[in-house]
């Protein structure tokens, strides 16, 4: 504190440029003992610093502010200043630093539910830490990656890069770090309802905070013991955790901690019929989550003391404490369905954005296919209320080939596994036809690349119309296809290969006024003895070739060559 009254005594006698540096110390004195003032000051030096250009302590100030206000919870303000921070600091010698301020950029984005932005900035700095050999980085960020990958309810991923960052921490012998692994993991088994493997997890944790150091955690693991063991049924159990988290938050000052085991705790009294104890519990709860204006807690209480007093038969309380419920259910429900919406298109705007930027470059024609992407966007946009349903969405297009709209040689081939996985429980035989445009060469080069991509989408659709139901079609690579027939034989696959042959043949296609005629060359094989699909494929490919060979517009099977 002596240092900060000089300090400030001093401020008051300097005046112009020597200003700045006095008021930065203070913003820097003040970061441990004063968050506010700390903001004040580093305000008031960074308007200082406005007109100057290139001062090397602007992005400091910048990067301290992003830390300040990540301490008071505001994290669209600490977001900006982060950014401007990184921005002015891209010359940063200081890996290790980089890494921290990549890393708590990635965190900020992670609290305002932004996840594939902190999911950006978190292998970003995990890069850095990689390349410096910073294990306890890398350990921090492979943890952080398995928190987005748990917000996403994508619990394997979560597990293996949880489980990646613990190796790590056990072999640095980090207890605090090593017991957040745990509750991690613990958090992850809970949610796909293991509960014996998350007991497993929460008391190893348990076991490390006990030593001491990290109180705040170990209630809040308490809290998780002891929603487990009511989910099981061990209300007595279940009971003594959330005492014990309770107790801690309580002796901590750790309001929203102590307000949410008592909710928990209230809940397990409920179903031991301990009414009294339970009301009490609630009301304090209730209270204490109004004072923090944590409306989930409030929304918590009042649903439990609803379902209490319809246990005590006083239904008109319940009723009263239920519509306060879904009041707040409703407000908090409005809300987050509207960050949903808003994180979930922001994602695949950026998404579109790198797949224009990839097709700019390749072609002008794409142009239109991203101008129909994004209205389908828009109306995925409106569709969609769910994050999981938008990446059901996403994994979809990333399974559909742009041009033609058919299935890319991704989605086929998963297609073909799951067939050659049938065909080893059931030896159900099934079919693979390549196919490949002739002289497609020459549409390109008579009438431009736009002919041969119109090529592409109607013979593309023409095919699709006369697949049979089952039969699906994908687009192997720049113009041949492959289909893949299930239940089929060789007989059955080429008939109806020959019968897409001739449809295209018949077909009059017109390209500006220009009558085209176009044909195909199939080549069939059937995957029916202990062969890999790569085989298979190699196969129908081998009879494609000897089709073209013959003179094209043919069907070839793959025993016609053997
Ligand atoms: P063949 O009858 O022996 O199959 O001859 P071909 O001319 O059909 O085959 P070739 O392999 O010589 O030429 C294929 C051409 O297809 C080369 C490539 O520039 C073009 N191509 C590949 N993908 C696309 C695409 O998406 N759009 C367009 N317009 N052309 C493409
Ligand atoms: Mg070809
Ligand atoms: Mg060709």
């Amino acid at each position: 504190m002596k240092q900060v009254r000089e300090l400030e005594e001093v401020l008051y006698k300097t005046t112009g440029k020597e200003k700045y540096k006095i008021l930065n110390q203070l913003s820097e004195v003040y970061e441990k003992i004063s968050v506010q003032k700390s903001i004040d000051y580093a305000l008031e030096t960074l308007d200082l610093l406005q007109h100057v250009k290139g001062n090397p302590k602007k992005a400091e100030i910048y990067i301290r502010l992003g830390d300040l206000y990540r301490q008071t919870n505001e994290y669209d303000k600490a977001m900006t200043y982060y950014q401007t921070g990184l921005e002015l600091s891209k010359s940063m010698k200081n890996d290790k630093k980089r890494a921290e301020l990549l890393n708590n950029i990635g965190e900020v984005s992670f609290r305002l539910n932004n996840y594939d932005q902190a999911l950006e900035f978190y292998l970003k700095s995990l890069k850095i830490r990689e390349e410096i050999h910073d294990k306890k980085g890398i350990s921090d960020s492979l943890n952080t990656v398995g928190n987005i990958y748990f917000q996403l309810k994508n619990y394997n991923n979560a597990l293996d890069y949880y489980q990646k960052s613990l190796s790590i921490r056990l072999e640095l012998k980090d207890d605090i770090a090593i017991a957040k692994s745990y509750n991690n993991i613990g958090n992850m088994y809970s949610m796909i309802k293991d509960y014996p493997k998350a007991l497993e997890y929460y008391y190893d944790s348990i076991r490390l905070y006990d030593k001491g150091g990290e109180e705040k955690l170990r209630s809040s693991v308490y809290n998780n013991i002891g929603i487990i063991h009511r989910e099981k049924g061990e209300l007595e159990l279940a009971k003594e955790s959330f005492e014990k988290a309770i107790k801690i938050s309580e002796e901590l000052g750790l309001a929203y901690n102590h307000a949410n085991a008592s909710n928990e705790c209230a809940r397990t009294y409920l179903q031991m019929k301990k009414f009294n104890e339970a009301e009490e519990l609630l009301k304090t709860a209730m209270n204490e989550g109004r004072k923090l204006n944590a409306r989930n807690v409030v929304q918590e209480s009042n649903q439990i003391l609803s379902e209490l007093y319809n246990e005590k038969k006083d239904y008109k309380n319940a009723y009263n404490y239920y519509k306060q419920y879904a009041d707040l259910k409703d407000s908090i429900y409005g809300e987050l369905s509207g960050k949903i919406a808003e994180i979930q298109s922001k994602y695949i705007a950026e998404q579109k954005e790198k797949e224009a930027e990839i097709y700019r470059l390749k072609n002008v024609e794409m142009a239109k296919y991203i101008k129909d992407l994004q209205k389908a966007n828009d109306i995925i946009k409106k569709k969609n209320k769910e994050l999981t349903e938008a990446y059901t969405k996403l994994d979809l297009l990333a399974r559909t080939d742009p041009l033609t709209r058919l299935s890319n040689r991704r989605d086929i081939l998963d297609k073909i596994k799951y067939e050659a996985l049938k065909y080893e429980r059931s030896g159900e035989k099934f079919i693979i036809v390549i196919s490949d445009i002739d002289n497609f060469k020459t549409f390109n080069d008579s009438y431009g690349h736009d002919c041969g991509d119109f090529v592409l989408v109607n013979l593309a659709n023409l095919m699709k119309s006369v697949l049979r139901k089952q039969d699906c079609i994908g687009r192997w690579g720049g113009e041949e296809f492959i289909f893949l027939m299930p239940k089929t034989d060789l007989e059955g696959g080429t008939l109806v290969a020959e019968k897409i042959r001739k449809k295209i043949e018949s077909e009059t296609f017109y390209y500006r006024d220009v009558k085209l005629n176009i044909t195909m060359t199939f080549g069939v094989n059937v995957f029916d003895s202990i062969m890999d699909i790569d085989y298979c494929i190699s196969k129908a490919d081998e009879a494609l070739y000897h089709g073209k060979y013959k003179g094209k517009n043919c069907v070839v099977r793959s025993d016609e060559i053997d």
